[in-house]
């Protein structure tokens, strides 16, 4: 279960955000950690024993580290991740790691500061890498986000597949989706993860079943993650539900179908995860390559 704790962030990728943020929303309109964990409590009854904390930014978040705390101590929860632009991380991956958070997921579109500043809109790519090699010395697992930009960071493929030679880490390529923002970026900008493997022909599979298909360079530490939402339609293997920072549980990411846990007892919780998880759709619908969600990614969550 993705669980996206807050539409705030502290960049504004252009891909992501409108440059002038979002609104923030009152407190009463945000779940609250208690109802955050009593959803968690119920979902674990139905086989969910891995959750992803995400966002917008979920590390700004005022009281993210107790809350991860709480969802570790869950019997049946096996493994909480966050994902995250890892500006925050060297302050908090210490504590984060003692609250028992197992993995991170943390966004690098570039290892070019100039072009990440600017992908960001003010992002400072020295404080990301400091970020993660105070993760990797700490001993999460983790692997490195990098959605896919024609023009922008095709070029950096090798370079950042080179990151796997000496780190234990896997570098996921995304591609970019058309939902929210890049609903209306011209068609040259959405290039096939197949990109990839013509760049660095060295990649060999080594796991190409799942939502992730995994390639590795021979003798080189780390892995490589190829997420093709878009050109290999993945869905028959998605096992993915999501609730949103305002409540609304959503068993499809590229759909419009939500459903309000907000003011749930424990009894409607159970029934409506138990139908939801039951009737997510067989696969998305996008329209003409184009997401059916009215949602931005900040408001669900990646
Ligand atoms: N702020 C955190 C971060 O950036 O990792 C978590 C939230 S962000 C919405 C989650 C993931 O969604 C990031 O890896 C981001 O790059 C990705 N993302 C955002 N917009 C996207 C789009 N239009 N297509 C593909 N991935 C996207
Ligand atoms: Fe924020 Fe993540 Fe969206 Fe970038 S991708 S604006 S860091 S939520």
């Amino acid at each position: 279960m993705r669980i996206s704790v807050t539409d705030l962030c502290n960049y504004r990728c252009q891909y992501c955000m409108p440059e002038d943020g979002v609104d923030k929303k009152c407190h009463s309109e945000i779940l609250s950690y208690e109802k955050i964990e009593e959803i968690v409590k119920v979902a674990s009854e139905f086989g969910i024993n891995k959750i992803r904390l995400t966002g917008g930014e979920p590390l700004i978040r005022k009281g993210i580290v107790g809350l991860c705390q709480k969802l570790s101590e869950i019997e049946k929860i096996d493994e909480i991740c966050i994902t995250t632009n890892g500006t925050l991380l060297k302050s908090m991956a210490k504590d984060l790691k003692e609250a028992g958070v197992d993995r991170l997921n943390i966004s690098i579109d570039t290892l070019n500061s100039e072009k990440y500043r600017e992908m960001t809109r003010n992002g400072k790519l020295e404080d990301v890498i400091e970020g993660i090699e105070l993760a990797l010395e700490l001993g999460f697992k983790i692997k490195l986000n990098i959605v896919l930009i024609g023009g922008f960071n095709d070029m950096e493929i090798p370079e950042l597949v080179k990151l796997t030679r000496d780190n234990d880490v896997q570098v996921r390529f995304i591609e970019l989706m058309q939902i929210g923002e890049t609903a209306n970026w011209s068609k040259d900008k959405f290039i096939p993860n197949d990109f990839v493997l013509e760049a660095v022909t060295e990649l060999k599979p080594i796991n190409i079943e799942g939502v992730a298909k995994v390639y590795k360079v021979d003798d080189w530490k780390g892995t490589v993650g190829l997420i093709s939402p878009i050109s290999s339609c993945f869905c028959d293997d998605c096992n993915r539900i999501r609730l949103t920072s305002d409540g609304k549980l959503k068993p499809c990411l590229h759909s419009s179908e939500e459903v309000d846990l907000s003011n749930m007892t424990e009894d409607e919780l159970r029934e409506t995860l138990r139908t939801s998880i039951f009737n997510k759709p067989e696969k998305h619908h996008l329209d003409e390559d184009i997401s059916e969600s009215i949602r931005n990614m900040n408001r669900i969550g990646g």
